[in-house]
Parts: structure tokens; sequence; C-alpha cells
């Protein structure tokens, strides 16, 4: 049986249906393509998909936040398992227009968890993200941690998702397992996100802006981590009454974080991308912005203890790696 993901065009969701695929499964993609950032990557991530996989990937252009047209779309395909990555990602932009936000991770996540109830389905994945931590302060974030002080509306809807989702596994007994994800970075990034924003700046010869005086760190992770995760969230028994712990769950929802489990200061990141890159950074520096968090940094037990799950690439290996892909996307010699 096929496996249904959403947000299939964006930089998480292809990676994972393209290492579904990769072992053999069927999937059933859909995304709105939206113009957040450039269609034009989005379609190129739909190619390599396509072409390497041939009839095992089906793409249908979706807007998941239209009831009517994702049951139009649904009802002539079967799937018994959804991985929902589609979202409004972004911290900022949810300054900027925090409709989209409402729209996509709100309206578009309801829609989501009544196809995932009215078929039935065995599991339903989906993203949350390490920004619902918001100004908790005591590193690393865990799982058990009350996080009730979100402080960007793209936090507000992740942890309303949370919601929604604990809701829909306890009224239906809905098997479901949300995932935090930790800043992602590596090939077929997002060009919203700093590290690309950096490697561009450093090959225009523009400054790099650097807020808080550079004083942030990340658990940065990269995306064959967060994939494997994923995946063995995806594959492992959904819930029993030992993973209901989670996430302080009584229903069949688990909450884990998946990250590196390793805090990196920013300019240390900026200094991989420096020798990666062979050039050498200028600098604007600006205050933090609004709805940024100063620090993450992810416990991962929960996921270690339920799914094996342990990243193995440190930002040293895979800064090189997203920079050779950077390259060669952008024919750079
Ligand atoms: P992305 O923007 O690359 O991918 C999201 C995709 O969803 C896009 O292709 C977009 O077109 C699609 N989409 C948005 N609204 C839609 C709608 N209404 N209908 C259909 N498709 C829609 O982002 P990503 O980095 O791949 O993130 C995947 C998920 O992980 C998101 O839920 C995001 O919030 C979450 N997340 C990402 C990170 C990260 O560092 N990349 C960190 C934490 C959480």
């Amino acid at each position: 049986m096929a496996l249904l993901v959403t947000g299939v065009a964006g930089f998480i969701g292809s990676s994972v249906a393209a290492a579904l695929l990769a072992r053999g499964e069927q999937v059933i993609g859909i995304d709105n393509l939206n113009e957040y950032y450039d269609p034009a990557l989005k379609r190129a991530r739909l190619e390599r998909l396509g072409a390497a996989h041939g009839n095992a990937f089906t793409f249908e252009k979706v807007d998941f936040a239209d009831q009517e047209a994702l049951e139009a779309f649904a009802a002539p395909h079967r799937f018994d398992r959804i991985i929902h990555l589609g979202a409004q990602a972004g911290v900022r932009y949810s300054l900027v227009n925090p409709q989209a936000y409402v729209r996509s991770n709100l309206m578009g996540q309801i829609n989501m968890l009544e196809l995932a109830r009215h078929r039935e389905v065995e599991h339903f994945v989906y993203a949350s993200s390490s920004s619902v931590y918001g100004g908790n302060e005591s590193l690393p974030f865990r799982v058990e941690d009350r996080v009730d002080h979100p402080i960007s509306i793209y936090a507000v809807t992740k942890k309303a998702d949370e919601l929604m989702g604990e809701s829909y596994a306890h009224l239906y007994r809905l098997p479901m397992t949300g995932l935090r994800f930790f800043t992602v970075y590596g090939p077929w990034g997002r060009p919203d996100m700093a590290m690309w924003i950096f490697t561009k700046s450093l090959y225009e010869g523009t400054p790099l802006q650097i807020f808080n005086g550079g004083d942030m760190r990340r658990d940065f992770t990269y995306i064959d981590d967060i994939v494997r995760g994923v995946l063995s969230c995806v594959d492992g028994p959904p819930n029993d009454d030992g993973k209901r712990k989670a996430g302080g769950s009584k229903s069949p929802h688990a909450i884990y974080n998946i990250g590196n489990h390793r805090s990196e200061e920013l300019m240390r990141m900026v200094s991989l991308l420096e020798q990666a890159t062979g050039k050498t950074a200028a600098f604007n520096f600006q205050p933090i912005q609004p709805g940024d968090v100063k620090d993450t940094y992810a416990d991962i037990t929960a996921i270690q203890r339920d799914h094996g799950f342990e990243p193995s690439t440190t930002i040293d290996v895979g800064i090189p790696r997203f920079v050779e892909w950077f390259k060669q996307y952008h024919h750079i010699d």
C-alpha cells in the first residue's frame, strides 16, 4: 500500500519521498507549489523524484487547506500511512503574513487529520518544530518540557498542530507521531534559511547579516539524519503504552525531538561555510529579530529510546556536502 506524503516538493518532503522510493515503496505526493520561495527549486526536486522512480511516484498539485480539493484528489487513491510535511514554514515570514500560517498549518492540518480519520490510516506522522520551545531557557529542550510561550505565529501554529493531533489521537484512536525538527540543512535545502542565504552572500561577495552579534546557537541537523529519524518513526510500531509517555500523552500520540543533539555557535557555522566555499565573509551585524529564538539544543532521549535514532552527521561533515550541492545546483565552478 502507498504512503501519502504532503509537502513533497519541499526540502524535507522530497528527501523523505526519495528515501521511501529508494527502498521500493509507492509514494503519492501532494504540494501546492506555492511561491514562498522559488517554485523552480520545488519543480527540480519533483523532477528528481519522477526521473529516478517513474511509476512508483505519483504527484498531484493540491492545496490541502482546501478541503474540497483535498477530498477530490484523495477519492481515487489508496494509502495506509500519511507523512504530513507540507506547511507554511519559516519564523520571520509569520510576522509578515500570519494568515498564510493559519491557512496552511491550522486549516491544512485539520483537513489532513479528517482525511486520516476517514481513511482509518495506520499511522499519521506530522512535522512540528523546535520553535514550539519558544522562550524556554533551560537547555537542552526536552519533549517533556512545558511549551506555552510561543514567540512567533509560526510556533503557535506548530503547537496547535500538536494539540489537534492529541485530540484526534484521543477521539478516534488515530495512531499519531509529531516530530519537532531542529534547523535542518543539506542538499536540496531551503533558500530562506540562514545557511543558504550565507552561502549565497559568500559567493556574491555581499556582507552576511548576522543577528544578535552572532551570539546564537543552533542544533543544526543534517537532512539524511532527519530522513532516517522520520522513517524510523514511520516504520516503528506507532504507539504503545511505553511510547505514549514521550510527549506526556495518554492517547496513541508520541512527540519527539529530531535534532543532532549538539548546539553549535552560529559563527562556527559561518567559518565552516568560509572554509567550504574558500571565501572570506564580511559582516553586517543586526539586533536579534523578533520571533527568533536565541539558542536551540535538542534532547533526543525519547526517540533514541523508542526508535534507536542516532544522528550521525556533524556540521564539519554536513556543511561541505551542502556547499558542494549548492555549487552544482547553481553551476558555480
Ligand atoms: P518547505 O517549505 O521546503 O516544504 C513545505 C512544502 O509544503 C512546500 O513545498 C510548500 O509548497 C508546501 N505547502 C505549503 N502549504 C501548502 C498547502 N496549503 N497545500 C499543499 N502544499 C503546501 O519546508 P521544509 O523545510 O521541507 O519543512 C517541512 C516541514 O518541517 C514543515 O512542516 C516545517 O514547518 C517543518 N520544519 C522544518 C524545519 C527546517 O529546518 N527545515 C524545522 C522545523 C520544522
